[in-house]
């Protein structure tokens, strides 16, 4: 294994909204940031907006722009600005002293900072059918307030029963003819208010006890229905829908940083409230990797934006040259 020689001021690892745009606030602070776009841990760099087709609600674009589009804007930006980027995965971190180091690459190459910016992101778990991979982006979606839109005056579905699904189903109450919760057990997990709302609207049904094995029509690249089976009985039903939003909850990109950082019970990175400052003095999180209730674009980037900021100002104050 091989290392670089210098230790950098500031190193990021992520590469989606947060990541590029600490990136860009590092590098004009001339804190000539290196940044880790991963493959492994997020699918590929670029974070969730990768697998997202029309974005209508970043601003600064009045129609829409593609999820990569948007992506690859971020980056040439960030390298225009004069961050450095790598392709590769960062295997392990030890930030049990400073300089932080940071093993990244095949062959391992060892890396050392006085700072870190960690936007690793978050992944949206999914049913793990195979008609839900043929029909991700083409009436399958992990986020209404992303794709919701897409189905106004439409009935769609809407999987699970925490807080998530339940804000997203108000959300879509709002857009859609109809909305159908499909739980799989006899009761919601999510909040008592959140539920009594869902339980209220009129534009929402709950489909209980009931899990969806297979998602029309493939063939056609875009959804007509789904197969509804019920987990007591077995039996099975066909709901018509156009639109179909899992949202049984999201993964946190953090293994690579389990006990070497404060994590809520959620496996979610803990930041002080109003910053980025993780448990350990020096190393900054930002973006979905740490934020559980916004999960937005705009926030992961504002919240890069914080973090960039808050490094520059803690390493102004630890190495005041
Ligand atoms: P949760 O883990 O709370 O809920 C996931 C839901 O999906 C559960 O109802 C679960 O069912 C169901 N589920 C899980 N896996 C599957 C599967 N393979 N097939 C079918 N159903 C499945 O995730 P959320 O994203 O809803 O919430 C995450 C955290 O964020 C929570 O702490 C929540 O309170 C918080 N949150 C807060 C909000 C707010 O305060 N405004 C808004 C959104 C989230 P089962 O119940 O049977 O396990």
């Amino acid at each position: 294994m091989s290392s670089s020689s210098t230790v950098r001021k500031v190193i990021i690892i992520g590469s989606g909204p947060a990541g590029h745009t600490a990136g860009i606030y590092a590098a004009r602070a001339n804190l000539q940031p290196l940044l880790f776009e991963g493959m492994a841990r997020g699918g590929i760099p670029g974070g969730q907006l990768m697998i997202t087709n029309d974005v209508e609600n970043y601003p600064g674009f009045p129609e829409k722009v593609t999820g990569p589009d948007l992506m690859a804007a971020f980056r040439a930006q960030c390298i225009h600005q004069g961050c450095e980027i790598h392709a590769e995965d960062v295997n392990r971190v030890d930030f049990s002293a400073r300089p932080f180091r940071i093993w990244a690459g095949d062959p391992e190459v060892e890396y050392a900072a006085d700072a870190v910016i960690i936007a690793t992101g978050a992944q949206a778990k999914w049913l793990d059918i195979p008609t839900e991979v043929a029909l991700k982006g083409r009436g399958v979606s992990a986020c209404a307030v992303c794709d919701g839109a897409f189905f106004r005056n439409q009935e769609v579905a809407i999987v699970g029963g925490g807080d998530t699904a339940m804000e997203e189903a108000m959300y879509l109450s709002g857009l859609c003819s109809k909305v159908t919760v499909i739980h799989r057990r006899g009761e919601f997990r999510a909040s008592k208010a959140m539920q009594t709302r869902v339980l209220e609207n009129k534009k929402i049904e709950v489909a209980w006890w009931s899990e969806i094995t297979e998602i029309q029509d493939p063939a056609k690249g875009e959804v007509t229905s789904v197969t509804l089976r019920d987990t007591r009985s077995g039996e099975t039903r066909t709901l018509t829908v156009t639109g179909v939003f899992v949202a049984i909850g999201h993964t946190p990109n953090t293994d690579l940083f389990e006990g070497q950082l404060a994590l809520h019970d959620n496996g979610y990175i803990k930041t002080e409230a109003g910053s980025s400052r993780t448990s350990v003095p020096g190393v900054f999180a930002a973006g979905d990797v740490q934020d559980f209730v916004y999960r937005q674009a705009v926030t992961a980037a504002g919240s890069g934006c914080m973090a960039a900021l808050d490094t520059e100002r803690w390493l102004a104050a630890v190495s005041p040259h």
